[in-house]
């Protein structure tokens, strides 16, 4: 039985970092013996050209239909001006979907490969080898969501809210736990329960889960401490999990200590469970359309790579496959390629293409 996995390349360099990313997994799917049916769909300005709006119907539909989505990025100079504003494709496009695919826990891995040491924005001793934190960061509820949300008429006061619900708590402890679980067993909940009610909430639901997870060591730690720590020891840490405005911000304070938008991969995960028994999500590098090199050839595709390897790990269950192509583009940095932007003296530099072909190269 094939899988099914719906390719939305998007905007800019997206087409261009996607489509490698596909070959890639089509020589995975060879070597590990497991098929995949990829059916692209227009999303973004692209598709706002085509059809007038940036989330056709249709390409929902194929997204729903599938066991995960693999997206490029959306996006442009060309789209910024759109009006209504709800059309321009960052807003009209990747709210929708998470809302429609239901996507409330956001996955983003901060992995800083040994080879890349000296691009990080740390000290070398620190990073010396390596570092892999993931961030699991509530993505549909808190205080960007939360009402009454806004402004008195005069602009002499505004308003947001921060609400969490027991269940909301529960379900993103789990992702964080489960996540633990498969990596080395620790867990940091973040949250300012000294401060606010829903973090005293959130510790409350965390604790209670934990007995679940007995072989999972979790600690909590309040938000500004955990950003400390982040730069004064980053090496302690393995799962943070916490709510959607801390986690948006720690998330990307993680991932700049791994030295380049251009390594981010990132995974949003429903409740839905796949064909295979897994997860389904959608995935897609933390970088955008890069308007400012799309067409060019150069653009870094290890992002998009690296998000398929989450794919075939979390919605297809397919750890070894996964692993091996981790394994690949660990390998591949290793051995001195490098993009562009991630270019050191004396280091081989390679465009899209190549790439993506060293990286097929290490696979075996
Ligand atoms: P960006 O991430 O596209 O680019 C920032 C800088 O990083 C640029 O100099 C770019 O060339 C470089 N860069 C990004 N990805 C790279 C890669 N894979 N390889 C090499 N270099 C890379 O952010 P931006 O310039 O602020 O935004 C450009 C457009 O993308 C905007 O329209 C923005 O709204 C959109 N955007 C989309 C998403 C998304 O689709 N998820 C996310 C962020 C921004």
């Amino acid at each position: 039985m094939a899988y099914r996995v719906a390719v939305l390349a998007g905007d800019g360099i997206g087409p261009e970092i996607v489509g490698v990313t596909v070959d890639i997994l089509r020589a995975v799917g060879k070597r590990f013996n497991f098929e995949i049916d990829y059916e692209e769909a227009l999303v973004g300005g692209i598709a706002y050209d085509a059809t007038g709006t940036p989330l056709p119907e249709s390409t929902l539909e194929v997204c729903k239909r599938s066991d995960a989505v693999l997206l490029g990025a959306v996006g442009g100079p060309k789209w910024d001006n759109i009006q209504p504003p709800t059309l321009r494709p960052e807003v009209g496009a990747l709210l929708p979907l998470r809302k429609e695919l239901s996507l409330f826990a956001n996955l983003r891995p901060a992995i800083l490969f040994p080879a890349l040491a000296g691009v990080s924005s740390l000290r070398a001793d620190l990073v010396a080898d390596g570092l892999n934190i993931l961030v699991v960061r509530e993505l549909t509820g808190g205080i960007y969501f939360g009402q009454p949300k806004g402004r008195d008429a005069d602009n002499s006061r505004a308003v947001d809210t921060c609400i969490y619900t027991r269940d909301e708590i529960l379900r993103i402890a789990r992702v964080g736990f489960e996540s633990a679980r498969k990596r080395k067993k620790i867990l940091c909940s973040v949250d300012k329960a000294n401060v606010l009610e829903t973090s005293r909430l959130w510790r409350e639901v965390v604790t209670e889960l934990a007995p679940e997870y007995p072989d999972v060591a979790l600690t909590h730690m309040l938000v500004d401490n955990c950003a400390m720590q982040l730069v004064r020891d980053p090496r302690q840490f393995d799962v943070i999990v916490t709510e959607n405005m801390f986690g948006d911000i720690l998330s990307d304070e993680a991932a700049m200590l791994t030295g380049s938008l251009g390594m981010l991969a990132s995974a949003s995960l429903g409740s839905a469970t796949t064909t295979a028994g897994g997860t389904f999500g959608l995935y897609e590098p933390v970088h955008g359309s890069a308007p400012d090199i799309a067409g060019k050839g150069i653009a870094n595709p290890l992002a998009t790579i690296l998000s398929a390897a989450l794919l075939l790990r979390n919605s297809l269950l397919l750890e070894d496959a996964a692993a091996a192509l981790e394994l690949a583009v660990a390998t591949t940095l290793s051995a001195g390629s490098r993009t562009a932007d991630i270019s050191e003296p004396g280091k081989i530099s390679l465009g899209t293409a190549d790439m993506a072909a060293a990286v097929l190269n290490h696979l075996g």
